[in-house]
């Protein structure tokens, strides 16, 4: 009887584990002609400037739009991107596609705002992301200081010589950098003294009912007051509510993105919002 139950538990064990590697390998052949077919699209969360509200910036994001019209959100193939190492196929993906529309906003005369985009540093190749970056630039001639390169914290603390060249090397290039989930990682002090970010973007963990959480005040009044001392810019993230914004605002972060203010929105969407916006002041003095 032991036996048996035992060899039960053991066929059991298995095939729930083949299953789901038949499962992975499904969706990583799937994830492959999405990249041949053209199934992922970038959708952009506009970054808001307070107190006027202005639209200084938006995330590119990637989504995927399976042959039956499901939509997938990032959270559900990024990671299997990174271990099978499509990733690389995939950022490079997003660079180039979040500069052309950039530069199909320009061409159609619409005023545009810098533009980030994520970058996995899951399996770092310097020479690969570098060149990818160059090859976005290079083919739109969308100009360096437009193009924003988010590196999420706990990624980029696991490999800190690596990083310390890339870094270099694409401040070189003119891009913009950010810390993304800033909070999440080990936020080491050392690497934010010794890297050159332009942007640190407080983790949405913190945000979320910031106004209730007196340890979560306490956190992100240290961040904000730590990101300007050493001269960076600061972007909440995730800010939901409007009690948020307000007690971010009143600790000096000024720089938000959450659904408070906009979703994500497709690139026609988004285009309309910079059509909307009000002139730059020296562009309406000008
Ligand atoms: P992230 O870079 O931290 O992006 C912010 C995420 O928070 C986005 O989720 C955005 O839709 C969501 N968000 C924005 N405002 C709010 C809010 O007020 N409340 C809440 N609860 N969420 C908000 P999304 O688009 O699902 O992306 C999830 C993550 O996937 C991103 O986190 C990023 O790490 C990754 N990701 C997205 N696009 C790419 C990409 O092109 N390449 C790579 N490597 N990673 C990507
Ligand atoms: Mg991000
Ligand atoms: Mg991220
Ligand atoms: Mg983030």
């Amino acid at each position: 009887h032991a036996k048996q139950s035992g060899r039960g538990r053991f066929s059991y064990f298995t095939r729930s584990m083949s299953e789901r590697a038949e499962q992975r390998l499904a969706l990583e052949h799937a994830l492959r002609r999405a990249l041949q077919d053209d199934e992922l699209f970038l959708v952009y969360q506009p970054k808001f400037l307070l107190p006027g509200q202005r639209v200084f910036g938006a995330e590119a994001l990637v989504r995927w739009r399976q042959p039956d019209g499901t939509v997938v959100p990032p959270d559900q193939f990024i990671r299997l991107a990174e271990e099978s190492g499509l990733i690389h196929q995939i950022d490079e993906w997003v660079m180039l596609s979040a500069c052309r529309q950039m530069r199909a906003w320009q061409e159609a005369g619409i005023a545009i705002v810098p533009v980030s985009v994520n970058v996995s540093l899951a399996r770092l190749d310097v020479d690969r992301l570098l060149q990818g970056t160059r090859r976005a630039l290079d083919a739109t001639g969308i100009a360096a200081h437009m193009l924003e390169i988010e590196f999420t914290e706990s990624q980029m603390f696991a490999q800190q010589d690596l990083a310390r060249a890339l870094l270099a090397q694409l401040k070189e290039l003119g891009v913009s950098l950010a810390v993304d989930d800033f909070g999440t990682g080990y936020s080491s002090l050392s690497y934010l003294a010794a890297y050159e970010f332009d942007t640190l973007k407080i983790d949405r963990s913190f945000i979320h009912n910031l106004h209730e959480s007196a340890r979560h005040q306490a956190i992100v009044r240290a961040i904000i007051g730590l990101g300007h001392a050493l001269g960076y810019r600061l972007i909440a993230e995730g800010v939901e509510k409007i009690e948020d914004a307000q007690t971010l605002q009143n600790y000096g972060c000024l720089g938000m993105q959450g659904y408070f203010f906009s979703r994500p929105l497709a690139a026609e969407d988004f285009a309309a919002v910079l059509m909307n916006a009000p002139a730059p002041l020296d562009a309406r003095s000008g």
